[in-house]
């Protein structure tokens, strides 16, 4: 659920000074203390620390659930939450931190050289996890300024379990408290990043979030990953041996489309679930919100590549449940993040919607969306929408439009909305847009050229359109 953004990385990497509290006096002396012993030698942590333990921050106990204010990349002091701790190889302790205003993704071990001891808060109540975790992803949901507040986002996940569990729409007392319960393992199980870094063909990539790997693997820093069948590795050495027998030089599956060097694989969840369970736990390290690790049958993958000499380098994918019920037409999206801000994202979208259209349906991507999957939505559906305005002459309704783009007409209207192009008159919808309005907005687009060609899909859909119909309880 992850695609390109320049807004958002441009909020990741731009921390929003407004959002941190004034440096207090007694935290200015710290900081002058702090930088004056920092200039001689590594063990200056140390010294600071008990230093400053002589003014009465000895005692302090740094527990989980302890707020801190903590020196972050770019040097400034953030509110943070420490959610675990740990003891270095060295022997000293390190803290794994949250910060209230960002994206879990960014959360990371520092060691106490970090924390600012003057700003501590210590919660009375001894139940402060849960109080605090709360309270900082609310803060996260509103600091990115993308999509739903936190909170919501939280108690819509698991969607696909919970309408499984219910069979049902209607969201009474039990359902919401089952949802909070189930948020609360989620954040509970996922809070601490287990994998730190892949190395994935030329790349070695950071990672965002927990990822469900085998136990003995969760505890490397780094894996090496074969980034054609995706196989995961402890060691170097043990990559390069396999990469002297691995056949590999693309995803499995059939390749249904190739257009240049961009290519499609289509990967069935039965036929090949080492892959996709492969790639499934490769895409949950930059996925928050992701339940679908080992249980690929009743699903299909699909994987875009780039090529050269050396093979069909992965470049994102996504997923799609052979039979949707809801009529989703893609379960999970992401690009992974060397082929971030390039517009992948988009032509992974775009393929989603081409095979819609081919099986005569329309369709909509499962919800809840990533902050970054729903911008790369939104600006998919703002494009196309926005061309067929252009291009047709006269009247056309929401469902005309939804007709032609296999779009569902409540993402047509939910777009039109945030355009401001949409008036409600009379009970209905009604599309309201000047030809000078329509080019204003489609020059953002003019230099977007990257398109999937439909002529270049080489696919049927697995059951043909008017053949049959599951029931909704399948
Ligand atoms: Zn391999």
């Amino acid at each position: 659920m992850v695609s390109s953004s320049s807004a958002t990385e441009t909020n990741i990497n731009s921390p929003n000074d407004s959002n941190v509290p004034d440096g207090s006096s007694s935290r200015s002396k710290v900081g002058e203390n702090g930088s004056k012993k920092q200039t001689n030698t590594t063990t200056t942590t140390k010294t600071t620390t008990a230093a400053m333990g002589e003014n009465g921050a000895k005692d302090i106990k740094l527990e989980k659930g302890t707020i801190i204010f903590c020196k972050w990349r770019d040097d400034q002091y953030h509110k943070c939450e420490i959610l675990d701790k740990r003891e270095s190889e060295s022997g000293t302790p390190e803290y794994y931190v949250h910060y209230h205003e960002y994206n879990r993704r960014l959360d990371e071990w520092v060691d106490d050289s970090k924390f600012d001891f003057s700003r501590i808060e210590v919660d009375s109540n001894n139940n402060k996890h849960s109080a605090t975790a709360t309270e900082s992803h609310g803060g996260e949901g509103t600091a990115n300024g993308t999509g739903a507040p936190a909170n919501k986002k939280n108690a819509r996940i698991n969607k696909r379990i919970f309408d499984e569990m219910n069979n049902t729409n209607q969201k009474g007392v039990d359902e919401e408290a089952k949802l909070s319960a189930m948020e609360k393992e989620h954040e509970e199980i996922t809070k601490v990043k287990n994998i730190n870094v892949v190395e994935l063909g030329r790349y070695e990539i950071d990672a965002w979030y927990f990822s469900p790997y085998p136990e003995e693997f969760a505890k490397c820093d780094k894996l090496y990953l074969c980034e054609f069948c995706l196989k995961y590795m402890k060691k170097k050495t043990t990559l390069n041996r396999h990469m002297l027998k691995c056949d590999l030089r693309h995803p499995p599956g059939n390749e249904i489309y190739r257009n240049g060097n961009i290519s499609m694989f289509e990967i069935d969840g039965r036929h090949n679930k080492i892959y996709c369970q492969n790639l499934c736990l490769l895409s949950k390290l930059f996925l928050d919100h992701k339940t679908l690790y080992y249980d690929v049958d009743p699903f299909l993958f699909y994987v875009m590549t780039e090529s050269d000499s050396r093979g069909c380098h992965i470049v994102g994918y996504f997923s799609k449940e052979k039979d949707s019920p809801d009529g989703y037409n893609l379960a999970c999206i992401l690009t992974l993040p060397p082929y971030q801000r390039k517009g992948f994202g988009k032509l992974l979208i775009s393929f989603s919607y081409e095979l819609s259209k081919k099986e005569s349906k329309i369709g909509t991507p499962e919800k809840p969306l990533s902050d970054l999957g729903l911008l790369s939505y939104r600006s998919y559906w703002t494009q196309v929408i926005l061309e067929i305005l252009r291009k047709h002459k006269g009247n056309i309704s929401i469902l005309d439009i939804s007709n032609m783009t296999s779009i569902r007409t409540e993402d047509v209207i939910s777009t039109l909305q945030s355009l401001q192009l949409i008036r409600y008159w009379k009970g209905q919808h009604i599309i309201s847009i000047t030809p000078k309005a329509l080019e204003e907005h489609l020059k953002v687009y003019s230099k977007q050229t990257t398109k999937i060609e439909p002529k270049c899909i080489h696919w049927a859909p697995l059951n043909p359109p008017a053949k049959k119909q599951r029931s909704k309880g399948w």
